[in-house]
């Protein structure tokens, strides 16, 4: 029996990573749950999965939570998070927080020693050298849940890196691949969270729309699979079937398809290195009629650029882009900022900043900081234009 801590519990990774559980009871138990806010889903969580801790965000959630008296310790703020991240009864923990949030429980738990089944990309995108390093230090095994690299993942299968030739991420292009340029202006937070295969949270969904997800996913791939750039490759695949690529240096390319859904990779994840059996239905290719890859359009996705310059300079650079992006996708959809807005902001924050190497998680936190900061000092200089 593998015990879990499920961090982010009532988002949209959370949900599904217990609805694999639930129908694999038989091989995993919910040791801990973390959620921000939502204590409505998190109280039916605890009664169906009877973890002994949880942590909250807020404490007034937390509060609430404590009033209806139910049978688990709850805990809230970072302390509780951590503690819920560390858990001594958890043999593995499922970090799947949205955005920067997840850096610091996703550090802590690989240095209690804790396997991670990995969806907050984040915490690679800021500080994917002493993640992997501290990894590599505790001996814990990083597996992807990101449908992407748990595809590139499969494909590997232990493979070296000597053999890869490319690692070929594919990405739907979004609601807007054909888009007229001139009308990506004016496009509606509403338009952009309609995303044409995957149902996922607010902040990925506008993610993919920009692009920036994949540039996410680039620079997690970098460092979850030890890859030089040049060996990095993004394609168009609207149908969003095959999930991800490797090719290697026999020109042989291995792909992985299933249906868009993260149960898959979650499945894949919690259970490896076996396979979880029918956490999905069945594909039905003859059904498919066609699969599509066309190269992505530089002008439309100009996020494609601002990834390889952030990857190019490194150090902080790649957690500015991140924590930019995060401030302009929350303006974005306040209704502050336009649709191209959102890469604009990202290239000013950038532009502003100067690289410096990190060594702690400390060091990468305030860059992150400053940067949002001074990507919400851009959006303000935008507004009173
Ligand atoms: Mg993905």
């Amino acid at each position: 029996m593998k015990k879990l801590s499920v961090l982010g519990s009532t988002g949209s990774i959370g949900r599904n990573t217990l609805e694999v559980i639930k129908y694999n009871s038989d091989r995993f138990r919910v040791a801990a749950l973390a959620a921000r806010n939502n204590i409505e889903l998190l109280e039916s969580q605890i009664k169906e999965f009877k973890p002994e801790i949880v942590a909250v965000h807020e404490d007034e959630a937390a509060d609430a939570l404590r009033k209806k008296g139910l049978p688990v310790e709850i805990l809230s703020g970072e302390a509780g998070l951590i503690a819920a991240a560390t858990f001594d009864q958890s043999d593995m923990v499922v970090s799947s927080i949205v955005g920067s949030p997840g850096l610091v429980p996703t550090f802590e738990a690989i240095r209690a020693g804790k396997d991670i089944a990995l969806a907050t990309k984040e915490a690679l995108v800021m500080a994917g050298k002493i993640i992997m390093a501290e990894a590599s230090r505790q001996g814990v095994k990083i597996i992807p849940v990101d449908s992407e690299h748990s595809a590139v993942f499969q494909c590997l299968h232990g493979r070296g890196m000597d053999e890869v030739r490319k690692v070929i991420l594919t990405a739907s292009g979004g609601p807007f691949r054909n888009r007229k340029h001139a009308d990506l202006d004016s496009v509606t937070p509403a338009e952009a969270l309609k995303h044409p295969n995957w149902e996922m949270g607010r902040k990925i969904t506008i993610d993919s729309a920009t692009l920036m997800n994949k540039g996410l996913e680039v620079i997690e791939a970098r460092w979850l699979f030890d890859l030089p750039i040049a060996k990095i490759g993004v394609i168009i695949h609207p149908q969003s079937i095959v999930h991800s690529m490797v090719e290697f240096i026999d020109s042989s390319i291995i792909a992985q398809m299933s249906l868009p859904d993260m149960k898959g990779p979650i499945g894949y994840a919690l259970s490896y290195p076996e396979r979880c059996s029918d956490v999905l239905p069945s594909l039905n290719l003859a059904d498919m009629r066609e699969l599509t890859f066309e190269e992505p359009d530089r002008v439309r996705y100009p996020s494609l650029d601002l990834t390889f310059r952030a990857l190019k300079e490194g150090g902080t650079m790649p957690c500015v882009f991140n924590a930019a992006n995060e401030v302009a996708v929350d303006a974005f959809l306040e209704e502050k900022i336009s649709f191209t807005d959102i890469t604009g902001v990202v290239s000013s924050t950038m532009d502003s900043h100067n690289v410096s190497k990190y060594e702690t998680i400390e060091e990468v936190l305030e860059a992150s900081e400053t940067a949002k900061n001074r990507a919400k000092e851009i959006i303000m200089e935008k507004i009173e234009i």
